[in-house]
């Protein structure tokens, strides 16, 4: 399988603790980055997690709340102190657009590579497609406009079978048709099924971020099925009627997304500060939903598996 590794930067809420960041994550799908979020101290987390800044050409922005954005002037600022060349593109809403266009031509006007704003709409979309994955956004319910992300690899090819391939003698410029699922006709006009000379496709990978949110019905039907779903957890139980009121999930109510949405595997993050030990987060959901991870800062997970 090709790599789509989720790589964990920060994953605590608003206030930066000793214990978590503020929310951060890079995926690298086949050795391209894609960081969602940029809280306070992102670009130190790259570093720490060996992270090739070379390698980051997008950057998904959530929301407009500072724990997820307040570090994109610093890093911008410190690629560009690196020599990036190339253009970056910040996918974010029009006001912050506006915000970080004119905080870096204050800041960084002579930068070495190009920033591109693509500005997202506050509803459903796809906002970034390339040759291995769409980007669809997930309107989310939170106190002020948000998204997530939904990422998502295209249909990939069939593998060749060499021995049936080198026995019907078929030249090398049909091969990419045939991974694609063509058929192969022979010289005699015998036509040979691509099932024969083909072995079946790796499957897609999905991965969907919903952070930050209120439990929601529609995010549980924009994420349905997909593989794994990492899903915003600031409080537990006992404090439910904050979660209610500041726009946020408990742990139980996220397992309850992940449960009725029907994905594989559920990953929690953005935890309070007023907790010092998770894991009744990973009690409570676990007694909704049967495969939960705790996000930790450093923590990389191989979403292939
Ligand atoms: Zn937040
Ligand atoms: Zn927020």
């Amino acid at each position: 399988m090709e790599k789509f590794q989720l790589n964990i930067l920060g994953c605590g809420s608003a206030t930066c603790t000793t214990q978590h960041l503020q929310t951060s994550q890079v995926l690298d799908i086949r050795d391209n980055l894609f960081m969602i979020d940029c809280g306070e101290g992102t670009q130190l987390q790259m570093r720490r997690m060996k992270l090739k800044f070379a390698r980051l050409n997008n950057i998904f922005i959530s929301h407009l709340h500072g724990d997820h954005c307040f570090g994109l002037l610093g890093m911008l600022s410190t690629l560009a102190l690196l020599g990036k060349t190339g253009t970056m593109t910040i996918h974010i809403f029009k006001e912050g657009a506006e915000f970080f266009k004119n905080a870096l031509d204050f800041f960084a006007y002579d930068m070495p590579f190009e920033v591109k704003f693509n500005v997202i709409p506050n509803s459903k979309a796809v906002i970034y497609e390339d040759d291995a994955i769409t980007v669809t956004t997930i309107p989310l319910n939170h106190r002020v406009p948000t998204v997530g992300f939904l990422f998502r690899e295209k249909p990939k090819n069939r593998h060749i079978n060499r021995e049936m391939t080198d026995f019907y003698n078929i030249p090398i410029y049909k091969l990419n048709d045939i991974r694609k699922g063509a058929d192969f006709v022979t010289a005699d006009g015998k036509t040979i099924a691509n099932e024969l000379l083909t072995r079946p496709a790796d499957r897609s990978i999905s991965y969907a971020y919903c952070s930050d949110t209120k439990f929601s019905k529609k995010v549980i039907n924009a994420v349905k099925d997909v593989d794994w779903l990492y899903h915003e957890s600031t409080y537990a139980d006992d404090k439910y009627l904050s979660a209610r009121k500041r726009g946020h999930s408990t742990a139980r109510e996220a397992a309850t997304v992940a449960h009725e949405a029907g994905v594989k595997h559920l990953i929690l993050g953005h935890f309070s500060s007023q907790y010092n030990d998770n894991t009744r987060f990973k009690t409570e959901a676990l007694e909704v939903f049967h495969d939960v991870t705790l996000a930790k800062e450093g923590l990389r997970i191989d979403l292939t598996k």
